[in-house]
């Protein structure tokens, strides 16, 4: 008999876990998962001004290699709930359609992965056929992640956890199921150009120094292109987000001129070569008029790249052998915890098709439960053969 990913994926998805609230779906998974055999550990972590946060690690076997499987429990909120056809943490099927919260991002990707363990598991007599199968989950991915995956992973390496391989089950489809791998993220990286001027009466501009000409000169300075791309990701992006003078007096030229922006970077650039090529031309753009200082917060999104090898193409010929498709690996979109796994091993997103998460009425093909299933069996059979 095989596992049902349809019944994990409803049992989840009936666990309110709006982050930080884990709504009782660690407790579901960590049943499901030792009643298999696994050795399930419970974890919270905690910090000043966040929330303490429920995480689990599962593991069966202790030999090498160690393939992960990473995801989180986590949701967004619904929203307005009554705009919903079927209640979001129901997990009503309807029709040959699963609804709910979490259905594709990603209780879904969860339960397919644990389906497909546990079938591994009862055709080797409730072993994995040779290494060891683990599972990293965190309830702390859609916030502001800080006491999920990045905590947990460091938790594992003091336990003496090593993983050889990773798969995240973010939904990375973009259209169907098997089109799309994401083999790497860009980096995200966030600043604030300051403007010092002199403030005065706008009547006497003689005797003041607008800072908002010379932000403005900046400003323009700092949108030309970063680069053209490269082999693995299209070209890097800055894009201002906020200009910000504060000034609510209409007679008074104000003393000094802000301008925020995210820069999007590829794998041409580290976060130190970019604060000091954007310096360079703010520098250049000034010469000796403007007086300016950039401040960069503190960002832990860098950029990566899990190059095309071994492990993407066997998750590649797992995918074609269930779906008949050769998945594109793509970099794009946002950041994913899959920027902390990248320090422990390589790691590639393959999931559900993300087309209506975090919508109202998110929900998923039940057929692409089971086709994802498949492909995650057909990857743990490849990986272990
Ligand atoms: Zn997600």
């Amino acid at each position: 008999m095989t596992a049902d990913p349809v019944a994990i994926t409803r049992g989840l998805v009936r666990c309110r876990s709006i982050t930080p609230e884990d709504g009782g779906a660690l407790g579901y998974l960590q049943d499901v998962l030792a009643g298999a055999g696994f050795s399930v550990y419970r974890t919270t972590f905690a910090e000043p001004g966040t929330a303490p946060i429920d995480n689990l690690y599962a593991r069966i076997g202790s030999e090498k290699p160690n393939l992960a499987f990473a995801g989180h429990t986590d949701v967004v909120p619904p929203g307005d709930e009554a705009a919903w056809h079927h209640p979001p943490f129901a997990g009503d099927v309807a029709g040959q359609t699963l609804y709910g919260r979490g259905a594709v991002d990603m209780k879904g990707g969860i339960a397919c992965f644990v389906a497909a363990a546990l079938d591994h598991l009862t055709e080797n007599g409730g072993k994995p056929k040779r290494g060891s199968l683990s599972l990293l989950i965190t309830g702390d991915e859609e916030s502001v992640a800080v006491n999920g995956t990045v905590k947990l992973l460091q938790w594992a390496k003091e336990r003496g956890e090593r993983f050889d391989h990773c798969i995240l089950g973010e939904p990375s489809n973009v259209e169907v199921l098997g089109d799309t791998v994401k083999a790497g993220r860009r980096g995200s990286l966030n600043g604030t150009l300051i403007v010092s001027g002199r403030q005065g009466h706008v009547a006497y501009p003689d005797r003041a120094d607008n800072p908002i000409r010379g932000l403005v000169t900046l400003i323009a300075a700092l949108q030309a292109p970063l680069d053209d791309g490269s082999a693995h990701f299209d070209p890097s992006h800055l894009e201002f987000t906020s200009v910000d003078v504060g000034n609510p007096t209409v007679n008074l030229i104000p003393g000094e001129a802000r301008a925020r922006f995210n820069i999007r970077y590829n794998d041409l650039h580290s976060q130190a070569s970019l604060k000091e090529l954007i310096g360079r031309r703010a520098h250049a753009a000034a010469g000796n008029n403007i007086r300016f200082a950039f401040d960069w917060p503190p960002s832990n999104a860098d950029v990566f790249v899990t190059k095309p090898g071994p492990f993407t193409d066997l998750a590649a010929a797992a995918i074609a052998e269930v779906t008949g498709r050769t998945p594109k690996l793509s970099t794009s979109g946002g950041t994913s915890d899959a920027r902390f796994i990248k320090d422990y091993c390589p790691v590639l997103e393959f999931g559900l098709v993300g087309q209506t998460m975090h919508q109202v009425d998110e929900r998923v093909p039940v057929a692409d439960l089971i086709t994802l299933t498949a492909i995650y069996r057909r990857i743990i059979e490849k990986y272990f053969s």
